[in-house]
């Protein structure tokens, strides 16, 4: 298991010390910073590193401003080469517009001045990457013409978008759950049943409701069309239109999608995802693994007597602690974890395809990182530590014997003195409830 990737940044600094305290200020979330302490050599640098963002430190002191233009210039130039390209942050003390339309017009995607934070330079560094590799849509194809299907995957794949076929509509629901669609292009005509009829199916399950589903056929009579939506389909295409139509029309839908979708599914103070939908991507993420006979560890993580915290350095700075966690969390653990705000200062993180001994591991490397961390509060600085519970499938069968479990395992890091990771033991899964009895109704 990698633990996730480090993402990688260069550090231009004609001073290297500078940046070397940017490197011990990003590190901690999972940001692994090269310094360079040459300008001139920025280019090759560059090549060899293949950083995500490249952090050029200008000095107000320096006492030839035209030395500064040129190296951010040149600096700019190296950046816009390389491929793919990095971003470009130029920290400078220079606050002024001029200096920051200057900066602007070399071709810098962010403009910092000192003294720098770790978790709002991390903040910034994490959304001009956003900005650069948003994740493909992920769309699937309901169509038993496998030509067809086909073609039509390929015209999306070629804009980017994720395509999942699927040929036999009756496997739709599984394919559902483990490919999780962000829209369904669904031919209308099948063999046996009808592209309204499928869509009245997976409109009956809660976690698939919203997902836009778009028909695709060949009839162009309006209320036919109307008829066919009624059971809850999004949007109508016929399949004559022109392909790039049909990629936009596509593309369009699924932002929306996505961007409501985010409102609705995550934190807003950490952007985690939030109570409900931790414990519906748990529950398919159990499913997902029975049928692949594979591990799923879960870990229920809180704070240490973050009331305390609050209490001592105001509750900004409590949520600040919140937000740091979040981020450490994002940072260090795989796409395919699920990572989830599950109440006010208790975090949920579901490790598929994982044992207990091996999320153990890094659960205890994110804590020693967290416990490291520098908080900034109003008073001064402190630190904040966290303990952990974790459980796992198949020890125990379902959402809430996995939660139960790792709840208890939590209590007892707690009482152990926590600042710690448990893992539960027999006794801490709940005794199965076995088939339930018949009621006579
Ligand atoms: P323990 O080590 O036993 O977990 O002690 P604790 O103080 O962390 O636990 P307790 O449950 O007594 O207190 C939790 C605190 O978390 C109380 C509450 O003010 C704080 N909290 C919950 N949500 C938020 C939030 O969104 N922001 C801030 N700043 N604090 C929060
Ligand atoms: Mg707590
Ligand atoms: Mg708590």
């Amino acid at each position: 298991m990698d633990g996730g990737k480090r993402i990688r940044v260069l550090v231009i600094d004609p001073q290297g010390e500078a940046g070397s305290e940017i490197a011990t200020l990003i590190a901690p979330f999972g940001y692994e910073a090269i310094v360079c302490d040459a300008p001139e050599d920025a280019r090759a640098a560059i090549a060899r590193a293949q950083p995500a963002h490249v952090l050029l430190r200008l000095r107000a002191d320096s006492d030839d401003r035209e030395v500064v233009r040129r190296t951010a210039t040149a600096t700019a130039a190296a950046v816009a080469e390389a491929e793919p390209r990095p971003s470009l942050v130029f920290i400078a003390d220079d606050s002024s517009v001029p200096a920051r339309i200057a900066a602007v017009r070399a071709g810098a995607d962010a403009y910092l001045t000192p003294p720098l934070n770790g978790l709002s330079l991390v903040d910034r560094l994490d959304g001009l990457r956003g900005a650069l590799e948003a994740e493909p849509y992920r769309i699937m194809i309901v169509d038993d013409d496998a030509l067809m299907a086909r073609y039509h995957a390929e015209l999306l794949q070629s804009a980017g978008m994720t395509v999942e076929v699927v040929e036999d509509p009756y496997t739709v629901m599984r394919h559902l759950a483990d490919f999780r669609p962000e829209l369904i292009l669904m031919d209308h005509y099948m063999p046996d049943i009808q592209g309204s009829e499928l869509a009245a199916v997976i409109r009956q399950e809660a976690a698939f409701d919203s997902i836009p589903i778009v028909f695709l056929s060949a009839e162009d009579d309006a209320e036919t069309q109307d008829r066919m939506m009624a059971t809850g389909g999004d949007d109508f295409l016929t399949k004559s239109i022109k392909p790039q139509h049909l990629v936009s029309a596509i593309a369009n839908r699924t932002r929306r999608f996505r961007a409501l979708r985010a409102t609705m599914l995550r934190d807003s103070l950490t952007g985690l995802l939030n109570h409900t939908a931790t414990k519906e991507q748990l529950d398919a993420d159990i499913a997902r693994m029975k049928r692949a006979e594979q591990p799923l560890t879960l870990c229920m993580l809180d704070l240490d007597h973050f009331k305390q915290v609050n209490d001592a350095h105001g509750h900004p700075a409590g949520d600040r602690v919140l937000r740091a966690l979040a981020h450490l969390l994002k940072q260090r653990l795989r796409a395919s974890d699920v990572v989830g705000r599950f109440g006010g200062e208790e975090f949920a993180i579901a490790m598929p395809n994982t044992t207990p001994r091996q999320a153990a591991r890094v659960v205890d490397e994110i804590r020693e990182s967290f416990s490291a961390l520098r908080q900034t509060g109003e008073t001064g600085a402190f630190s904040v530590t966290f303990s952990a519970g974790l459980a796992s499938y198949p020890k125990a069968e379902d959402a809430a014997a996995l939660t139960e479990a790792a709840d208890r395992a939590l209590y007892r890091a707690k009482a152990a003195g926590r600042n710690r990771i448990v893992i539960a033991e027999a006794e801490d899964y709940p005794a199965s409830a076995g088939a339930p009895a018949a009621v006579a109704v």
